[in-house]
């Protein structure tokens, strides 16, 4: 998966490679599904969510440019896996997800794995984490029509977020940076996210 997934396209950070390298990618997943952990692919959690491509997550990993001691919020838990990947890349991981059922197999899955250190939240990512913020770096895992203006806020100055943004079907990843000339935007890679629900997203 690293190389011909991520390597062979452009993935070139080398602390994202390692970590992809590291965290088994199965425990994330439905008994069901574990055989296909490594596909080129999203695949599917239940309740109508997926867990995303190796190489979406990696991109995402690669544009918030962490190298050990930020502290990060992961907005769209899902299986867990993405904030998995984060606690290999930063000191402080906090992921937030909004049904409640993924939240709690999210958890198990984290435990599992050995990431008891990252803290799972029920509620509107959308919102952000008030009490966690200022943050470092924040992902968010589901396509918004635009960026939620309270999770720009909860950055620190030179803060990153990266976040799909676009029409429902298809989106463009986009990079924000915090800057006291206000939001600096990247445009990143094209993608196709399930919906973020909530201001800013879909429905
Ligand atoms: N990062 C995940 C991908 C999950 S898909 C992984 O690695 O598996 C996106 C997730 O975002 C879904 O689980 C969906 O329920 C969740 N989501 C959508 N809108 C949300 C919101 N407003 N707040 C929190 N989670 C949300």
């Amino acid at each position: 998966m690293v190389d011909t997934q991520l390597r062979d396209r452009d993935i070139s950070d080398s602390r994202v490679l390692d970590a992809m390298a590291r965290v088994p990618r199965e425990l994330f997943l439905p008994a069901e599904l574990r055989a296909r952990a490594y596909e080129d692919a999203a695949l599917s959690i239940g309740e109508g969510q997926t867990m995303s491509q190796p190489y979406m997550v990696a991109r995402i990993c690669a544009e918030l440019a962490l190298h050990g001691g930020e502290h990060v919020l992961d907005v769209g838990t899902g299986s867990g896996y993405q904030a998995a990947v984060l606690a290999e890349l930063a000191a402080e991981v906090d992921t937030i997800e909004r049904i409640p059922a993924l939240a709690g197999r999210a958890r198990a899955s984290l435990v599992e794995a050995g990431y008891e250190r990252v803290r799972v939240h029920v509620g509107d990512g959308t919102r952000g984490l008030p009490d966690g913020a200022p943050f470092d770096g924040i992902a968010v895992a589901a396509a918004a029509r635009g960026v939620p203006p309270a999770l720009y806020d909860q950055l620190k100055p030179r803060g990153r977020l990266v976040i799909p943004v676009g029409k429902r079907r298809v989106q463009h990843l986009q990079v924000v940076i915090r800057s006291a000339e206000g939001p600096a935007v990247a445009r990143s890679v094209p993608c196709r996210f399930v919906p973020l629900v909530g201001d800013g997203g879909f429905g």
